[in-house]
């Protein structure tokens, strides 16, 4: 595992023409388009220190953010594409914030807008073809050292299904981590539910080209040792979540699987090229929805949490 401090050395330097070059592509990859009128030529103006694009025809004034995940942020774009190299690696807020220099929930912020870009490019890319489909379950304590999951009594662990669609070779070509509604606890896991028949089908329905015909999708059992890709890519997923952030709550959780499938699919420089792209592409969150925003999944006492103290000290 890399240290902090060759992490470090690693994050390039990247200049701000650059960084205005490329997301100049990703917003408009077929040249400037007037987000008003269409038309394709600008003139160049800048006012208080901010480059606009003043579409020749309307004369509507358009900034490179608008539009884009970055909008109304006030952090330098620098360190927005710092940011976006460091999601190659996938570190935590507290991490990316002492690496770019910004603040604990500026980071956290910077993260969670990606993951909300990532998001929508998951959304527009259906699984299709020959399809493996894997049940699993999330809130099993990660053992560091067993390098294991252990199931800890009175835990209610939250029912996944991990689908993917493969090449001829049985290699993974796209891969989806959802969470899914589904009996959850002990009993329906050590039974090897996969959150029910029932989730396995709505899995389908909303994530596979022609969802409902869930006859080319191959069942496969659930357990951690299981030797398949699915079954590598779902150890390899939990162990991130455990090392990197010592677990996951179900706010989020979708939104990090999102994150690893994503890293997982696309090879290094092929991540930071289409991480930049879909940031070009896809409006903001807000911090109020990221915060407020209800995943659908139910609660869960997760195992990594510690119990609260009881017993208050007399004094
Ligand atoms: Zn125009």
């Amino acid at each position: 595992m890399p240290s902090r401090f060759s992490i470090r050395d690693s994050v390039p330097a990247f200049s701000t023409a650059d960084c205005e070059h490329a997301l100049f592509a990703a917003k408009w990859p077929e040249g400037f388009r007037c987000p008003r009128c269409g038309h394709p030529h600008y003139y160049e103006v800048s006012s208080r220190g901010r480059r606009l694009f003043e579409c020749r025809s309307c004369s509507h004034q358009a900034s490179l953010t608008a539009g884009t995940v970055l909008e109304g942020s006030r952090t330098p774009l620098t360190k927005w594409f710092q940011a976006m190299f460091l999601m190659q690696i996938g570190i935590s807020a507290r991490l990316l914030a002492e690496l770019i220099d910004v603040t604990y929930k500026t980071a956290w912020l910077i993260n969670h807008k990606l993951r909300h870009a990532i998001g929508e490019w998951d959304r527009e890319r259906p699984l299709e073809g020959d399809l493996q489909l894997l049940g699993e379950y999330y809130g099993y304590e990660y053992h560091r050292y067993l390098g294991s999951l252990i199931v800890q009594q009175g835990l209610k662990p939250q029912p996944i299904v991990v689908g993917a669609s493969l090449d001829g070779a049985g290699d993974i070509v796209h891969l989806k981590m959802k969470a899914v509604d589904g009996p959850e606890g002990d009993d329906a896991a050590r039974r090897g539910g996969a959150g029910g028949e029932e989730a396995a089908e709505r899995f389908v329905q909303k994530h596979v080209v022609g969802g409902g015909a869930d006859d080319r999708a191959e069942r496969l059992e659930r357990g951690h040792r299981g030797p398949t890709a699915l079954h590598i890519a779902w150890r390899e997923a939990v162990r991130w979540l455990a090392w990197t952030f010592g677990g996951i709550g179900p706010k989020h959780l979708q939104a990090y699987l999102n994150e690893y499938c994503f890293r997982r699919l696309l090879c290094r420089n092929d991540m930071l090229a289409e991480l930049i792209a879909c940031c070009g592409t896809t409006k903001t969150i807000t911090y109020r929805r990221l915060v407020g925003s209800r995943s659908g999944i139910r609660p869960i006492p997760w195992a990594y949490r510690r119990p609260a103290r009881s017993g208050r000290r007399a004094g």
